[in-house]
C-alpha cells in the first residue's frame, strides 16, 4: 500500500476511549475527535494524514528538544552535573530529587525540565532565554514556531505546582535565576504551537544525528542527539516507559495536549496527534497508532534482524 493510504488506514482503525486533559480550561476545550499523523523520512519526504493543519501546544514534547539545546550550548559536564538520566519511577510532576545527588532525576519530569530550561542562556533575561528556546525549537522544526498565548495564560493561572518545583530545585542550587522567571519561560516553552508535520520533522532531526532533513541545518551535534534519544527511550512516556519500550520499542515523547513523537535513528521521525489521553497521560490513539507503526514496519529497536 502507498504510505498515505496506509496512514489513513492506521488512523481509522484506532479506537478512542480516553479523556482530554482538563487541568486547564484551554486544554479542556480541545476537540477530542481530532486525529492526525505524519512520518518524516531521512531524505526529508513527509507523509501525513488526518487533521494535519490542526495546531496544538507542544507541552512536554518540548522537553527533549530543550534538553538538546542545553547540552549543545553548555556541554555534557555542566548539564549532567545538574540533571540526572535515571527514570524516576514517580509521576511527571512529582516533587522529587535524587536522594543521593539532590539533582532532578531526569530532564523529562517537570522538575528536571524546569532546571533544563534554566540552563539555556543562564545570564540572559527571561525573554531572551525564551527566545533562544523558541528559535532552537524552530530550527528543529525548520519553520518559525509561535506561542499560544491563551494556553500560556491559562497555564500560568494555575502553575502553583510547577512554581513549587522550581523553588525546590532552586533550593539545592539546581539553577541561580529567579524561580518565577524560569517557570514563566518553561510554561511559554510548553505553549509553543506545532502541527504533526512539525513534530515529525523535529523527531527526524534527532533521528538524523542532529541535522534537520529539510533545511539541512545542523541543529545539534550527533552525540547530543544520541543522548537525547537515550533519555527518551528510558523516560519519555510518563509512567508507561516500560510498556512503550516492550510494545513499540523506539525513543519517544508524549505531551498532555495529545501529541506523541517517535524517532528511529537513521530511518523515520513519526508523530501522532489525538487529544484523548489514557490514565497515564499518553494519547490513546497515539499509542495505538505507534503500536501499528512498530509492528507493521518492524521499527522495534530490539527486533532481531
Ligand atoms: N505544561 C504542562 C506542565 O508542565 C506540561 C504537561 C505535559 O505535557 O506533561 O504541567
Amino acid at each position: 500500500t502507498p504510505i498515505p493510504d496506509y496512514l489513513h488506514e492506521v488512523l481509522e482503525n484506532t479506537r478512542d476511549d480516553g479523556e482530554v486533559a482538563t487541568y486547564i480550561p484551554e486544554l479542556a476545550r480541545a476537540n477530542p475527535d481530532l486525529l492526525a499523523s505524519a512520518l518524516c523520512m531521512s531524505d526529508g519526504k513527509i507523509y501525513a494524514a488526518g487533521d494535519i493543519h490542526e495546531r496544538f501546544t507542544i507541552q512536554s514534547i518540548s522537553k527533549p528538544f530543550v534538553y538538546a539545546l542545553a547540552l549543545q550550548e553548555r556541554g555534557f559536564e555542566t548539564v549532567l552535573d545538574k540533571i540526572g538520566v535515571e527514570p524516576s519511577g514517580e509521576s511527571f510532576n512529582s516533587a522529587s530529587l535524587d536522594p543521593r545527588t539532590q539533582r532532578p532525576e531526569n530532564p523529562m519530569v517537570n522538575i528536571g525540565a524546569i532546571a533544563t530550561h534554566a540552563l539555556v542562556r543562564p545570564e540572559a533575561s527571561r525573554d531572551e532565554r525564551f527566545e533562544a528556546v523558541r528559535a532552537g525549537l524552530s530550527a528543529f522544526a525548520g519553520r518559525e514556531l509561535d506561542v499560544d498565548e491563551a494556553v500560556y495564560a491559562s497555564e500560568m493561572g494555575t502553575a502553583f505546582r510547577n512554581m513549587s518545583l522550581a523553588y525546590l530545585v532552586r533550593s539545592v542550587d539546581g539553577f541561580t535565576q529567579d524561580p518565577a522567571d524560569i517557570v514563566e519561560g518553561y510554561t511559554r516553552q510548553c505553549s509553543i504551537l506545532v502541527d504533526v508535520r512539525d513534530l515529525a520533522v523535529m523527531a527526524m532531526t534527532l533521528a538524523n544525528a542532529g541535522i534537520n532533513p529539510i533545511t539541512q541545518e545542523r541543529v545539534v551535534d550527533e552525540h547530543v542527539a544520541q543522548q537525547v534519544l537515550s533519555v527518551m527511550t528510558t523516560c519519555g512516556m510518563y509512567d508507561a516507559a516500560g510498556d512503550w519500550m516492550t510494545q513499540v520499542g523506539i525513543p519517544a515523547k508524549s505531551g498532555v495536549a495529545g501529541g506523541i513523537i517517535g524517532a528511529l535513528p537513521g530511518q523515520v521521525g513519526a508523530a501522532v496527534f489525538s487529544p484523548r489521553l489514557d490514565p497515564v497521560g499518553n494519547s490513546v490513539r497515539g499509542v495505538q497508532a505507534f503500536e501499528r507503526f512498530s509492528g507493521d514496519m518492524g521499527m522495534h529497536l530490539l527486533k532481531s534482524p
